[in-house]
């Protein structure tokens, strides 16, 4: 059993939701729009001027380090304001860069209804933190307010992959595809960050002694290596196995059949890293290795898992690299190997785009075409079959076609990397290398 991170108490937060005004678009589909940019002079209840101010400032890079130094427990009110200022200091200032970008692409594309959508949900997020701009967090009822709107955040942004994969897929007549992956890419990687600078200080809120009433909870026991949503103690080796048994589940479900898994290696390393972040990088890459075995009837052979720490230097590790006072370690490589006859050539220099897949769903489709890793697949259409059918949510076994591109991104965030190495004919190995930032005595 995974300890989870207060995030997932989330829910219990009452979520403070202010309603955007609807919009009417055109959609691609219907008739051209006549409307014209409608926050020519004003995002909603934004000025221009407010949000190009805040586009102009430079992104302060994330480091699991920054996020680590405001939360370290026993957190006091103090350090829970600083956490407060530390997130204001960083995300108007990210949602402002978003915002640009997404008035930067061909007007039809923002025009399309998901697009707007998305927009509009950046535009209404920025405005629920300007009250913020003029005034430090100094006091727990502004604290507590504050927390409310990163919780609203949070859920604004929730259903973004499924609804930008719509969107972009309904566009693709008219914006190409290097445009696409490369303002996908941009805007999944910075909404990772942003993301995580919210549910950071969602969890610190929820940690801190002011609202728990100081009373010492078993769970705050079962917690005690979590700084917010970062563990400081983290076993690759138990997320693997977590991951295992929910892809297991939904492979069984679609195929009646699951391979085993054996993890080797050095299967008690620990690190510091993002769970969720992890989770979703190995659930992704499970579903890959899951789907090939079971498709090239190698559901017999057990994809194997090898877990590789470098041994410690001695003075790096005495060495503490920052406020943190966590040892530098060079982190943990995660090695994914199935028998699932490998990724074609034809097939093999598209994985890495936004949108690709192989797979279709007969359910859906009715083609019966799965690709098997070979047949090339006509990867949007797919894709948009797959949004539509299983809601594109991480309950199907693959057909969005993100989980190479956004398991990359994720692994990327924190200066790790995610290497796919094609067997053809055989099988395929995926490196998932994670830097650490330290790991806890
Ligand atoms: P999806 O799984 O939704 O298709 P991904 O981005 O996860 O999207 O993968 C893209 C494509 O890469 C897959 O459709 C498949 O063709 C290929 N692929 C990825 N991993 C493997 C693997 N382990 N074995 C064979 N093919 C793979
Ligand atoms: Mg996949």
């Amino acid at each position: 059993m995974i300890t989870r991170p207060a995030t997932f108490r989330l829910r219990f937060l009452k979520v403070w939701r202010q309603k955007t005004p609807p919009r009417t678009y055109a959609t691609l589909t219907g008739e051209p729009s006549t409307q014209t940019w409608p926050h020519q002079s004003q995002f909603g209840n934004i000025h221009d001027d407010q949000v190009a101010r805040l586009a102009a400032k430079p992104l302060h890079p994330l480091a699991l380090a920054d996020l680590i130094r405001h939360g370290r427990p026993p957190l006091s009110t103090e350090a829970l304001f600083s956490s407060a200022n530390f997130t204001l200091s960083l995300l108007p200032i990210r949602l402002a860069h978003r915002i640009q970008a997404l008035r930067n692409l061909p007007f039809i594309v923002v025009s399309n209804p998901h697009i707007a959508q998305i927009y509009s949900n950046y535009v209404h997020s920025l405005s629920t933190l300007l009250p913020y701009q003029e005034r430090r967090i100094s006091n727990l009822e502004d604290e507590i307010q504050f927390t409310e709107v990163m919780a609203d955040l949070v859920q604004t942004h929730s259903n973004t992959i499924p609804t930008l994969a719509r969107g972009f897929l309904e566009c693709r007549r008219y914006i190409s595809p290097g445009d696409v992956t490369r303002f996908l890419d941009e805007h999944l990687r910075a909404r990772i960050g942003t993301r995580l600078i919210a549910e950071q200080h969602i969890a610190l809120h929820l940690s801190s002694k002011p609202h728990n009433g100081g009373v010492s909870t078993p769970q705050d026991h079962d917690q005690s290596s979590y700084t917010g949503v970062i563990d400081t103690a983290l076993r690759p080796a138990e997320i693997i196995r977590h991951c295992e048994a929910f892809v297991g589940e939904i492979c069984e479900l679609k195929y009646g059949v699951r391979p085993t898994l054996v993890i080797n290696g050095q299967s008690d390393a620990r690190m510091t890293h993002v769970p969720t972040h992890l989770e979703y990088i190995i659930t992704e890459l499970l579903k890959n290795a899951f789907r090939a075995t079971v498709e090239s009837g190698k559901e017999r052979e057990p994809i194997e898992v090898t877990i590789a720490a470098p041994p410690e230097v001695p003075e790096a590790a005495s060495r503490a690299t920052d406020s943190t006072h966590l040892p530098s370690i060079p982190g943990v490589t995660i090695r994914i190997r199935d028998r699932g006859g490998g990724i074609s050539p034809e097939v093999l220099p598209h994985i890495w785009a936004y949108s690709f897949t192989t797979f279709a769903d007969e359910d859906v489709t009715a083609t019966g075409n799965n690709g098997g890793g070979g047949g090339g697949g006509n990867g949007n259409v797919d894709a948009l079959n797959a949004i539509s059918g299983a809601g594109g949510d991480s309950s199907s076994l693959a057909g969005l076609g993100y989980g190479l591109p956004l398991g990359r991104a994720y692994a990327e965030h924190f200066g790790g990397g995610v290497q796919v190495q094609s067997l053809w004919g055989w099988g395929t190995d995926v490196y998932l290398k994670l830097r650490g930032l330290g790991k806890s005595g």
